[in-house]
């Protein structure tokens, strides 16, 4: 039997380590992963939270008034302050037009496509913001260290951190926040949601979705709509990745055997269709649901 005193664990730790198993446990600092958890009697009123030790707050963000929360975790991310905690909501139930089947074929240039004619730019923050984060990452690189093995900073060095860290969390705000919309947006008015599976093993071979995933996050992409069709009670259908969506015609089904990256426009020997390539696919997918 195994005994669970502190004593026992710690050689057990010890023992993983030695097998080379697990890594030397990284003990919590301050700077690393800042957080905290507090208990108690926790209100919020007039966008101000009542933390046990600390007091009445300012929330930067307007949340409705709420009674009764019994914990929440602290913590800090790019030297912002975030407080988080549980409370009870009722399931939004969403009357949505019957027939409402959408395909949607994810890319570079646009985020999405859908069957509908709708497109979602991809705003690609990280290629805006670029520039001004190596400048404001080579400022830092200048700022003295007093020693480096130690970490030991000036004040100044700490500051620019901060500039950078927030720049970084900017990037990840605009990335998250096109990606909520869109996800949002789908779940809420279709009752069928058709994707393509995408493997990203074999991504690096796809020309046209090996950078999109990396902008564009197309496994958060599918998690967020996943648990957000399951909220608003529409189905995600995910199409399998054999299924030639961008081969295929929308109008009479024929099927081509070679499509090149370049070619934008899909045009159809057989029956003289012309339409945007990842429209053309959106539809495919969004047909293939409904049969
Ligand atoms: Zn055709």
């Amino acid at each position: 039997m195994r005994t669970t005193t502190s004593l026992a664990r710690f050689r057990y730790k010890f023992s993983t380590i030695f097998k080379k198993v697990s890594k030397y446990p990284i003990f919590k600092k301050k700077g690393r992963k800042d957080s905290f958890y507090l208990e108690g009697n926790i209100e919020i009123k007039n966008n101000r939270i009542k933390l046990p030790i600390f007091g009445w707050i300012k929330l930067s963000e307007k949340i409705k008034d709420l009674k009764g929360v019994k914990n929440v975790r602290i913590s800090r991310r790019a030297d912002f302050w975030f407080v988080s905690f549980k409370t009870e909501a009722k399931k939004e139930k969403i009357k949505y037009a019957k027939n409402s089947f959408v395909g949607v074929d994810l890319g570079i240039k646009t985020l999405a496509t859908l069957s509908n004619g709708m497109t979602f730019e991809n705003k690609r923050p990280y290629k805006f913001y670029k520039r001004k984060l190596k400048i404001e990452q080579r400022k830092l690189s200048k700022k003295y260290q007093k020693n480096k093995s130690k970490k030991e900073q000036s004040k100044n060095y700490g500051k620019q951190q901060k500039v950078v860290a927030q720049l970084h969390y900017k990037i990840a705000c605009i990335r998250e926040d096109s990606l909520h919309k869109l996800t949002t947006y789908l779940a809420k008015n279709h009752v069928r949601i058709a994707i393509e599976d995408l493997n990203v093993k074999g991504m690096s071979k796809n020309h046209k979705l090996s950078s999109a995933i990396l902008d564009g996050g197309f496994y958060e992409f599918r998690r967020q709509l996943t648990y957000k069709c399951e909220w608003y009670g529409s189905k995600l259908v995910v199409v399998d990745r054999f299924f030639p969506s961008s081969k295929l015609c929308s109008n009479c089904g024929h099927k081509k055997e070679k499509l090149y990256l370049s070619e934008r426009i899909y045009t159809c020997e057989k029956c003289g269709l012309r339409m945007d390539r990842d429209l053309n696919a959106s539809v495919n997918l969004a047909k293939h649901v409904v049969s």
